[in-house]
């Protein structure tokens, strides 16, 4: 396995992000384009090993020249497109450059068009241009699989975003309000701790393993419901989950506002399956990679820190909600001094476990709501 070279983009990106932690790990080199240095992911990239990162923006006229750089000697590729700029021309010039290159493993993170299954189900504008891409790679007909992404769990958060805050109440206990319909089932996804090792295992088994497929990157399938009691356990306070419409409490960029009203629509009211009808999950993420995070023990070990990082101090008070469901200690396994004596401390003063220290991204700049996270949040 030593010695291959893969190109990602927009690699501070949480998907790519992992994925390039997990391949530096096992000792394969990677081409990462990322816009600037600037940023704790970038920062951590550039000291990770056998990574060169490749500056650059992928809008404009310099495009051509940074994706042949981009894609030079690289014989596999992740990529991960993102809304910013024009996402269907982004993509379909990252495969022209791959094709050129003559990639012989593309790995595209698409989402599906829901207006393509026959039932008036409209399409989420920012997942239908995933959709057109992934259509292009195969016209083009590079060895490609194109993998799917489930919810994040670290889309939660108890700052004000929308659908996926973790409101925190004045008693200490957490509501989620969404659209979803308490007992439809979604797929969660780690993507900070599971994209990386399971983009690995699917490299690993080579393009004719996959023959084009669509492979779901979901590692639990729950119920709003059933997420919530798991939050609960994790978290160690109550979680209750509100059906109700997407609450918009700051200002957000138009597009996004487009995504979510019809986010609302197709999987809310007509109660669309979030991949579609026909993709089937978690049985094939977990098949590929069985070191998943779920969500009680990412609401344990993670969120607190990440909602530490952010600013908010609500995990050092004593909540006087106690949990419905028996809760579970905040216990990260590590109590032991970190012998290298580096580590940063969690918050209940023990050291932070390393996937964490390793994996977050932060989802505020100290000055204000970052703008960016909105349109990462599905
Ligand atoms: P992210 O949200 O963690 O980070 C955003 C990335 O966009 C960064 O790499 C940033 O550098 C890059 N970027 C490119 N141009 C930018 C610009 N002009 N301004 C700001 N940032 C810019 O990324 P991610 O989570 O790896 O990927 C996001 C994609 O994943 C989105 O298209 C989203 O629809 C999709 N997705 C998200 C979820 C979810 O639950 N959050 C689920 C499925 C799919």
């Amino acid at each position: 396995m030593t010695g291959k070279t893969v190109a990602t983009i927009n690699s501070t990106g949480r998907q790519a992000a992992s994925f390039i932690r997990a391949a530096s790990a096992v000792g394969w080199h990677v081409r990462a384009q990322i816009r600037n240095r600037e940023g704790m992911v970038a920062e951590e990239l550039a000291a990770l090993p056998n990574v060169d990162l490749i500056e650059g923006d992928l809008e404009g006229p310099q495009r051509p020249a940074l994706l042949n750089h981009l894609f030079a000697g690289a014989k596999i590729a992740f990529v991960n497109t993102v809304h910013w700029g024009d996402e269907v021309a982004i993509g379909r010039a990252c495969a022209d450059a791959a094709k050129r290159a003559g990639v012989a493993h593309y790995v595209y993170s698409s989402m599906p068009d829901h207006s393509t299954f026959g039932h008036d189900w409209k399409a989420l504008p920012m997942w239908a241009s995933k959709f057109a891409i992934e259509n292009y790679v195969r016209q083009l007909g590079i060895p490609a699989t194109f993998v799917y992404t489930g919810i994040y769990n670290n889309n939660f958060t108890s700052l004000p975003y929308p659908l996926f805050q973790m409101d925190l109440q004045p008693d200490g206990s957490f509501i989620w309000q969404a659209p979803f319909h308490p007992d439809d089932p979604l797929p969660w996804l780690d993507a900070e701790h599971d994209v990386g090792p399971a983009l690995l295992q699917i490299f690993k088994m080579g393009p004719n393993h996959w023959k084009g497929q669509r492979v779901t990157l979901a590692f639990e399938k729950l119920t709003p419901l059933q997420c919530c009691a798991r939050f609960e356990r994790g978290v160690g306070r109550p979680v209750r989950y509100v059906h109700g419409p997407i609450a918009i409490k700051v200002q957000i960029p138009s597009g996004y506002r487009e995504q979510l009203d019809i986010l609302q629509e197709t999987l809310g009211k007509n109660r669309a399956p979030y991949f579609g009808p026909d993709l089937e999950y978690p049985r094939e993420g977990r098949s590929i990679w069985e070191g998943h995070r779920g969500i009680e023990e990412y609401a344990r070990e993670a969120f607190p820190i990440e909602e530490y990082a952010n600013g908010l101090r609500w995990m050092e008070e004593e909540g006087s909600a106690t949990p419905s469901v028996a809760g579970s200690e905040f216990d990260d396994g590590e109590s032991e001094a970190d012998p290298r004596g580096s580590r940063p401390m969690t918050p209940a003063g023990r050291p932070m476990p390393m996937h964490v220290t390793g994996a977050y991204t932060p989802k505020s700049h100290p000055e204000g709501l970052d703008a960016s996270f909105f349109v990462g949040s599905m």
